[in-house]
């Protein structure tokens, strides 16, 4: 029987969540009295986690496990579990508790009101750094302003998706993925749910700054075409102080007053630092262009449990013609 409800659940290194995790999701999901699935795709763990993921489909029926060859990224994860996820309605999960599964019942509530994703939003975050609530709040700002205010603020990958929202995400190809920004570029009627985000169960966070940062420019550079015209505007900004000073030139030489000294080093080195910045811009969308064009699969799935079909065995390509 195909399942009403599909939990996804990424894990990386999670050994010390994921009996707990579990407990808590089995046990929200029973009282909803319908069937599921729980999808958890471990991403290249170096830890118990495979064991202990293996241990818990032999266990329940209702789990399902996806073994990467190697770390692929949260939001890898998250993308494989929603192309083999078979419910009606995909629940997206972190496994370290953070958001807790005792929200879903009411996303599930909303669900059958009619909305197609009904995301998270956090009212209160516990166990964060002021620097990372800080940060993300001005980077919330800034994407908005730069893609047109079509993102939700406070608002993480917890959320409740309808089959048929799932159905456009698995349709795009893109391999710099946002999620986030990419459910809402999908559409269809989004309601926000506010609840209250837990410090995690156990172990500590795995996005670093620098996976922080990336997920960020994957946000902006994904998202708004506009970093790549400043450089346009900046440049004719330039010209037309370039004219003015040449024109100015053009009068001192007839009024026989010579030309004005330091000015011409400075406009040079801000003019260099100008080309460099554009090129440097340029360059961020480029590398985008040629990692698209390889079009290598988006991930490689090592193994997997609980499925019936297999999966295939060892590639999962991403792209489907
Ligand atoms: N995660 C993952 N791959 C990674 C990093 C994290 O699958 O490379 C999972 C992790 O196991 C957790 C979720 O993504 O279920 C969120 O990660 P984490 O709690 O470390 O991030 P935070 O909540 O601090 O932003
Ligand atoms: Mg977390």
């Amino acid at each position: 029987m195909k399942p009403v409800f599909s939990l996804i659940v990424p894990c990386y290194n999670e050994e010390d969540c994921i009996r707990e995790t579990h407990r808590r999701l089995s046990a929200v999901m029973r009282d909803l009295a319908q069937p599921y699935e729980v999808l958890y795709i471990n991403d290249g763990s170096r830890d118990a986690t495979a064991g202990l993921l293996n241990d818990l489909a032999r266990e329940d029926k209702a789990v399902r496990v996806l073994h990467f060859a190697r770390n692929a990224g949260h939001q890898v994860a998250v993308s494989a579990g929603i192309d083999h996820a078979q419910g009606q309605a995909l629940v997206i999960i972190d496994a370290d508790l953070q958001d807790p599964p005792e929200v879903i019942p009411r996303m599930v509530e909303r669900w059958r009101a009619g909305a197609k994703v009904v995301y998270g939003q956090r009212r209160a975050r516990r166990g964060e750094s002021r620097f990372k609530l800080l940060t993300a709040r001005w980077y919330y700002r800034l994407l908005n302003s730069l893609a047109g205010g079509a993102f939700p603020r406070d608002t993480g990958d917890f959320r409740l998706v309808d089959h048929q929202v799932a159905e456009v995400i698995r349709a795009m190809p893109e391999r710099a993925r946002y999620l986030r920004g990419m459910f809402a570029w999908a559409g269809f009627e989004q309601e926000a749910l506010l609840y209250d985000r837990d410090a995690r169960f156990a172990g500590q966070t795995h996005y670093s700054l620098r996976k922080m940062l990336r997920l960020a420019a994957h946000g902006v550079l994904s998202f708004s075409e506009k970093p790549l015209l400043w450089p346009l505007w900046a440049g004719l900004v330039w010209l037309a102080v370039a004219l003015v000073l040449a024109l100015k030139a053009v009068v001192f030489f007839f009024l026989g007053r010579g030309n004005p000294g330091l000015l011409l080093p400075f406009l040079l080195c801000l003019g260099v630092g100008m080309v460099l910045s554009s090129l440097g811009i340029l360059g961020a969308y480029l590398a985008r262009v040629y990692d698209e064009v390889k079009g290598r699969p988006l991930y490689i799935v090592a193994d997997a449990r609980g499925f019936d079909p297999q999966p295939p065995p060892l590639h999962q390509a991403r792209r489907r013609a």
